[in-house]
């Protein structure tokens, strides 16, 4: 029996786990434990996820959140050691940029276990960000790197990475699997957009700390979007902590807030928007799995053949560049499209990986 296992505290690794834990049980002999962290924990950013992506419920919960960085992952890592110690897992599995991530990589490799890296190799090249520290440990201490394009290989080769002694696969990105795989059941439930009775709408979302910790940033972004909301209806499900900021500075929002929704109603409000803006790494993907053109409301991406291939643009938070931006792309359609993304079997691929050596 192999044991894995799988350490998740975040949204998106909720989504990205699901499928991961779907291509796991198909095979025999394979034993996945899910850790949750507790970084998200509110019910609309944590347990709709594990209900409505019929996911195998985490059988530890660390409870870990609302602490600073150092404290949240310190106090992570603190309570991992003595489980992965238990368990003694042949792999440990860790999801793209949170601390949860950098957590579950730091603990199992100082204790001898070998660690795989899902969306290994990404780099925005900005240290700044909190995600990017993340990444580059994670990737430089993982023994498998499962990168999701083919930049991503292309980062780590030029980081030196050939010279190691892990092993790097461009599998694709297992987040493609997940927007076609319950984009289906999607089709299935109420459509929130009609519900909501949406037609052409905008659809945002703002969460990084580039945005939401510096207020001048957020203001800007929030002034745009209301300007914008004059011409084309702006929807925002808002992020728990966005919504703190907001409120705590009293920041007047003229656009639609709803709560954070869950996966399948995000799905439908991405597959029936006008245009997508956002400074989410998943969300500028998922636009484009759907058709829809981006704005990036950040200074630079991860995803950069979404830029250099003109279906995302990055704003960073000024004024002039986002409503510029919205005019560029409102009336357009995206034509033909480029497999950056893989074949939406990088689930199946990661899972052959993680049995190959064992
Ligand atoms: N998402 C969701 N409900 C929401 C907002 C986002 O299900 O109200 C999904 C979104 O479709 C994507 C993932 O959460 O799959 C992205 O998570 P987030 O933006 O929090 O993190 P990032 O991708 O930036 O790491």
């Amino acid at each position: 029996m192999i044991k894995i296992i799988t350490v998740i505290g975040a949204r998106p690794q909720f989504i990205k786990a699901a499928m991961l834990s779907k291509a796991l049980q198909k095979r025999s002999k394979v034993n996945e434990i899910i850790v949750h962290t507790g970084q998200h924990y509110d019910d609309k950013m944590s347990s709709v996820f594990f209900e409505e992506l019929n996911m195998p419920v985490p059988k530890y919960n660390l409870e870990v959140n609302n602490l600073s960085h150092g404290a949240m992952t310190g106090q992570m890592m603190i309570n991992l050691e003595p489980l992965l110690l238990s368990e003694k897992p042949d792999w440990v599995v860790v999801f793209g940029d949170t601390n949860s991530t950098l957590a579950g990589a730091l603990t199992a490799v100082k204790l001898g276990f070998k660690v795989a890296h899902i969306e290994a190799g990404l780099r925005s090249n900005n240290l700044n960000m909190p995600e990017e520290i993340n990444r580059i440990i994670t990737d430089r201490i993982s023994q498998l790197l499962l990168c999701p394009t083919l930049k991503a290989i292309h980062n780590l080769k030029q980081e030196g990475f050939d010279n190691l002694t892990c092993r790097m696969v461009n599998t694709g990105d297992i987040m493609y699997d997940a927007a076609i795989h319950y984009s289906t059941q999607a089709a299935k439930t109420k459509s929130l957009s009609k519900k909501l009775n949406l037609s052409k709408y905008v659809l945002a979302t703002i969460h990084r700390a580039e945005n939401t910790d510096n207020i001048e940033h957020l203001m800007r972004i929030i002034d745009a979007l209301n300007i914008i909301n004059k011409e084309m209806k702006v929807l925002m499900p808002i992020h728990p902590r966005t919504h703190q900021i907001i409120q705590q500075n009293n920041i007047v929002c003229h656009f639609e807030l709803i709560e954070p929704v869950g996966y399948i109603d995000m799905l439908d409000l991405i597959k029936n928007c006008t245009l997508v803006m956002t400074d989410s790494g998943g969300l500028q993907k998922e636009a484009y799995f759907f058709d829809k053109y981006c704005i990036t409301l950040r200074n630079e991406t991860e995803w950069t053949e979404l830029c250099e291939n003109g279906y995302n643009t990055l704003t960073g938070s000024d004024i002039h560049k986002v409503i510029e931006s919205f005019h560029h792309y409102k009336d357009k359609n995206i034509g033909d499209k480029s497999m950056f993304y893989g074949y939406g079997n990088t689930a199946e691929l990661i899972a052959d990986e993680l049995l190959k050596d064992i």
